[in-house]
């Protein structure tokens, strides 16, 4: 097993850690996933990743439905008419079922079939992404890429009992066996004819980094069609807020607490219409030995990444964009990504290590409110 890869659990944990005074006043209902604000605040859970935090007066009609592999929330104001949800979703799902690698009528479940055989037409969406999705495997040097998929396969981390064992390290042998196969310069686009065509047999897209950020900004485009006035878009940790809140204050978004702990964020961000997205250490695990194993893998050594690192939030404009980088900086780690980030003018990130430190750059409102970490 390869130890320089996996994080060691107990210590991620925080054995150390101070649990939050009463003075935070944050309860975790275990039973439902709404958590409670025991001050006049409610918050409002919109997904693992991220909680607003409303005034109490608000109501908040909103829908939630399970796609793309995640809970998916919409939550529209104004007494929005009811079929802009339909829409919404039925935008998500059509989303889900071209790019899904799951669904076996998916464009990206047949382009893998044809692996190293030949190139599939796709739907124009289909192919808008994974030429992005190339695009920032590019800009990253290959942290982020798109063909990880039969690293995905092999992992098969299904996070369902993350300490109960049933998820396994594969052994070094079938890692080098598979890890060839990643290389996002094998894929062939071909914009005459919307064709993608992997070059090797045994190849296979995974667009699990990018794809939610797409159906994103797709439901931000209907709401916005729609005259709503503000919206939140919730799906899975990509959070779109949109437009100005009644009161004319900023968006209030929760970080969520990487460390699997009971209290659910450490601190909150103030920020305007914007996308944020969080990769971290904590959406989809398994413990075995005392050792985490997460689902974002190195291309380069097909281990999931170990870089000090738990999460990684982007606030940007565009939550196609915040996805991919959220990943790639992910992978990348912070120097790395720090440089990365200098390309892409806009985009804002909080860094939250395994030591507990969190570092920020510029350009974001965030105010620490778990003491147990600090800022740097
Ligand atoms: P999540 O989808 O859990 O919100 P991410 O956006 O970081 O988190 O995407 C992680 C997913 O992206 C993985 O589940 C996998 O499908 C895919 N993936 C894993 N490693 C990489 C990588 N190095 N580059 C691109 N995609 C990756
Ligand atoms: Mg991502």
């Amino acid at each position: 097993m390869n130890l320089q890869n996996a994080l060691d659990f107990n210590k991620f944990m925080g054995k150390t850690h101070t649990k939050p005074t009463e003075g935070h006043k944050v309860v975790v209902s275990k039973s439902s996933s709404v958590p409670l604000y025991s001050s006049c605040l409610r918050v409002l859970l919109l997904s693992i990743i991220f909680i607003n935090i409303l005034s109490c007066t608000q109501t908040e009609p909103s829908r939630s439905e399970f796609a793309l592999g995640t809970v998916c929330t919409i939550t529209l104001f104004d007494q929005a008419n009811p079929s802009v949800y339909r829409d919404v979703f039925n935008r998500i799902r059509e989303i889900e079922n071209l790019m899904s690698v799951n669904i076996s009528s998916s464009d990206v479940y047949k382009i893998n079939e044809n692996a190293g055989i030949q190139p599939v037409q796709v739907h124009v969406d289909t192919f808008i992404v994974i030429e992005r999705a190339i695009f920032f495997a590019e800009s990253s040097n290959g942290a982020f890429d798109p063909t990880v998929g039969p690293l995905v396969n092999l992992w098969d981390i299904t996070g369902e009992h993350p300490d109960r064992g049933i998820d396994k390290v594969p052994s070094q042998e079938k890692i080098d066996e598979v890890l060839p196969l990643v290389n996002w310069q094998d894929v062939v686009l071909n914009k005459e004819d919307y064709s993608v065509f992997l070059r090797r047999q045994g190849m296979a897209l995974d667009l699990g980094g990018i794809a939610k950020g797409f159906a994103a900004d797709e439901a931000a485009f209907i709401i916005e069609k729609a005259g709503i006035t503000y919206a939140i878009i919730d799906l899975g940790g990509n959070v779109i807020v949109m437009g100005k809140k009644p009161d004319n204050t900023l968006w209030k978004v929760g970080l969520q607490n990487p460390t699997i702990l009971d209290i659910p964020f450490i601190g909150i961000i103030r920020t305007p219409q914007n996308s944020l997205v969080t990769s971290g250490v904590n959406e989809r695990f398994f413990i075995q030995d005392g050792l985490l194993y997460h689902h974002i893998f190195s291309p380069l050594n097909g281990y999931p990444v170990r870089n000090r690192l738990l999460s990684v939030t982007i606030i940007t404009h565009n939550s196609m964009s915040a996805d991919a980088l959220s990943t790639a900086v992910f992978v990348l780690g912070y120097e790395e990504g720090m440089i990365l980030l200098e390309s892409f003018p806009g985009a804002e990130a909080i860094f939250v290590f395994e030591d507990w430190e969190i570092r920020k750059t510029p350009g974001i409102d965030f105010e620490l409110i778990d003491e147990s970490f600090r800022m740097n």
